[in-house]
């Protein structure tokens, strides 16, 4: 599995221009296929989105590691996370950063990702069942906030738990979705399109 771990960072991920040793690093470690349900192990290296249950699917790991750099992350940072789905997003950036806090909606995905993590010595993650619109104001402000779900606009109130200085990526949209990265100083708001992107949506709680 190391092998092919290899084989997608430099195939997928660096051939598409991802430069940043310390995200190329953590891609090459983070062990994509315990992440994955036991019968899609074989694709985990696959350059595709999986199915992980529940009508979700684990990102394109393209995808997690342009996220990951637009993020900027310098290793002492705090960052909140909207949609753990299988936990491996929040693993990835728990190697680049301080303390990653993630939250997801569907009780038994957050459930089993908590317990995936620990078991596989993430130590610096910590998951909450929740409705990631309403963010994680205890915690609050974070240096960094990455949605991996779609909303049809940015959540202010996510915006507003962003530390000055801080950078927010998401994907932004319903039928037509672009990957956005908002960074925030002074208390003015930035926003670079990246590019399209195809995410399932942000839903709202009950
Ligand atoms: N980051 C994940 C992939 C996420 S798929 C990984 O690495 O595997 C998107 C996830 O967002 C799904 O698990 C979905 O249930 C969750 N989600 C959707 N709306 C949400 C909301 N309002 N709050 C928290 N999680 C949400």
């Amino acid at each position: 599995m190391k092998k092919l771990r290899e084989i997608m960072v430099k195939r997928q991920i660096e051939a598409r221009g991802i430069t940043d040793r310390k995200v190329l690093d953590a891609m090459r470690k983070v062990e994509r296929h315990k992440f994955v349900p036991g019968m899609q192990m074989t694709r985990a290296y696959d350059d595709h989105p999986l199915p992980i249950g529940h009508g979700q699917t684990i990102s394109q790991p393209y995808i997690v590691a342009l996220m990951s750099e637009l993020c900027r992350l310098s290793g002492n940072e705090k960052v909140l996370e909207i949609g753990t789905g299988s936990g491996y997003q929040a693993a990835v950036l728990s190697l680049l950063a301080k303390k990653v806090y993630t939250i997801e909606i569907v009780k038994p995905l957050g459930e089993k990702a908590a317990l995936r993590l620990k078991e596989l010595g993430y130590t610096n993650v910590i998951v909450k069942i929740g409705d990631g619109y309403k963010g994680w104001p205890e915690k609050a402000p974070f240096d960094v906030i990455i949605l991996t779900a779609s909303p049809p606009e940015i959540p202010e109130t996510l915006i507003n738990q962003l530390a000055d200085g801080g950078i927010l990526v998401a994907p932004e949209g319903d039928s037509i979705q672009k990957l956005v990265r908002v960074t925030k100083n002074n208390n003015r708001i930035k926003k670079e399109i990246i590019t399209y992107v195809r995410f399932v949506p942000m839903v709202h709680g009950k």
